[in-house]
């Protein structure tokens, strides 16, 4: 086992990490900007090593900056948490090239998943079932292209083979748009990811969003540990998550697990991975996988009992995962409400200072926070600043916990979204569950 482990990020995940590292008796070091100095991760870490300023290209982004501070600090791994650089396949091989470990998957696991018309091959391959569409990138002749958008049918999304964050794709209604359409996104995708492959898919109308966790070893173990429920979105970004995905059967979670797990096997991945899925009238599409540990893994953590934060660090030392498909149930139901720093009706980030801050605790109730009284969220990063999380023996009881939860919730100084969370948890729909990923744009046009 690593004996000091260096935390390449901030905030709540670095803090999560620090406790991961805790737990196991392993000594951490954070690399921080300049920004963060007083943060509560760099407080609580063993070590800190000032990288850079508050611009996020010069410090958290900065790759030989991080690897630098772990060589100087004699740590052994490098944990990148989620964003930032936790799916750069440069980064990882950069890493394990200058004989430290990457937590994380192998660079080839990232670079193949990261390119989607090479993961939906994969998947393909695997048996996992994907969205219907071009297989593979679209060809140059426009009669050819104009062809298999006819037979995969309209409306159709043309995305980029390399895109992320929700950005790189196109709706298109009619052949009309088709073209066009294409050679938009191609450009913006040229621009934006160094690459203009596109690829075409089926546009489904109203899918829910529901993705699985997997967690693989060195010794050809893959497990997985149930799915979540992400459909409340905004923009493509998460606000509410859930675990179980509620009306999935336990035979149609073996099905999917099993499939993911049979996808993890052939491509030997390594570490803690989520395959995310459309689900609409019974069926899954496959549209991405992110190979890292994700913002919403504490559910999955709330209802099966795994710390998946420390399986990961197990698994990077070359352990066995600790725990068979037998060993896992998944037991009630958990929601997870990202508390953001943002303004109630326009939804711009609000950075500055909080006054005072109190997080709710109890049986239960799980927060996953960086926040504290006196604290500056500064302008640089990303606007999440807690995570609120509960679980109990129902979705129903759960609804109930965390209405309670939120109730006692306070954030002075600063607009949070908290006031949003609560009206939701008292929305009818929302409350009988299974709604699509549109649902939330909807309900936020109708009631803000
Ligand atoms: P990114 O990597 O940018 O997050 P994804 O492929 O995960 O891209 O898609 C992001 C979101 O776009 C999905 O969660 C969904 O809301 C929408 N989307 C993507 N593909 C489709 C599709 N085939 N049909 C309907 N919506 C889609």
């Amino acid at each position: 086992m690593f004996t000091k482990i260096l935390i390449a990020n901030r905030g709540e995940i670095a803090l999560r990490i620090i406790r991961a590292c805790k737990q196991l008796g392993i000594k951490s070091v954070i690399a921080h900007s300049e920004s963060d100095k007083d943060s509560l991760p760099v407080r609580l870490a063993d070590e800190a090593v000032c990288i850079g300023p508050a611009n996020a290209t010069h410090s958290y982004l900065n790759q030989r900056a991080i690897v630098s501070a772990a060589k100087l600090t004699n740590a052994q791994a490098i944990h990148p948490g989620y964003g930032f650089l936790s799916e750069n396949a440069d980064f990882a091989a950069l890493i394990e090239d200058s004989g430290l470990t990457f937590i994380g998957p192998t660079a080839d696991n990232i670079r193949n998943m990261g390119d989607k018309v090479e993961a939906k091959k994969q998947m393909t391959m695997a048996g996992v079932p994907c969205v219907p569409g071009s297989n593979g990138a679209l060809p140059a002749d426009s009669e050819q292209v104009i062809k298999i958008a006819n037979e995969v049918g309209y409306p159709v999304i043309i995305k980029a083979a390399s895109g992320g964050g929700g950005r790189g794709m196109r709706v298109v209604e009619k052949e009309a748009d088709l073209l066009s359409a294409i050679s938009m996104t191609q450009t913006e995708a040229k621009a934006n990811f160094g690459s203009s492959i596109v690829y075409l898919e089926k546009y489904l109308q109203a899918p829910r969003h529901i993705e699985v966790q997997v967690m693989s070893d060195t010794h050809g173990n893959a497990i997985y540990l149930g799915e979540r429920d992400c459909s409340m979105q905004r923009r493509h970004q998460k606000v509410i998550e859930e675990a179980p995905a509620p009306g999935i059967t336990e035979e149609q979670r073996q099905k999917i697990g099993q499939a993911c797990v049979t996808a993890c096997e052939q491509m030997q991945y390594r570490g803690a991975g989520t395959f995310e899925f459309l689900y609409e009238n019974g069926e899954f599409f496959f549209i991405e996988m992110n190979t890292r540990v994700q913002v919403e893994h504490t559910i999955t953590e709330m209802v099966t009992g795994v710390d998946i934060v420390q399986e990961q660090i197990r698994v990077a030392a070359g352990l066995p995962l600790a725990y068979k498909q037998s060993d896992i149930a998944i037991i009630g139901h958990a929601f997870e409400c990202r508390i953001n720093a943002e303004n109630a009706q326009t939804f711009l980030p609000n950075a500055g200072r909080i006054d005072y801050c109190h997080m709710p605790a109890g049986f239960g109730i799980r927060v996953d926070s960086h926040a504290e009284s006196n604290y500056t969220v500064p302008p640089s990063y990303d606007s999440l600043i807690a995570k609120i999380c509960v679980q109990d023996r129902s979705r129903e009881k759960a609804i109930e916990k965390m209405r309670a939860a939120l109730s006692e919730a306070q954030i002075t100084g600063i607009d949070t979204n908290i006031g949003l969370h609560q009206r939701l948890f008292e929305d009818e729909v929302f409350c009988e569950g299974q709604m699509s990923i549109h649902y939330l744009e909807q309900w936020i046009q109708d009631n803000i």
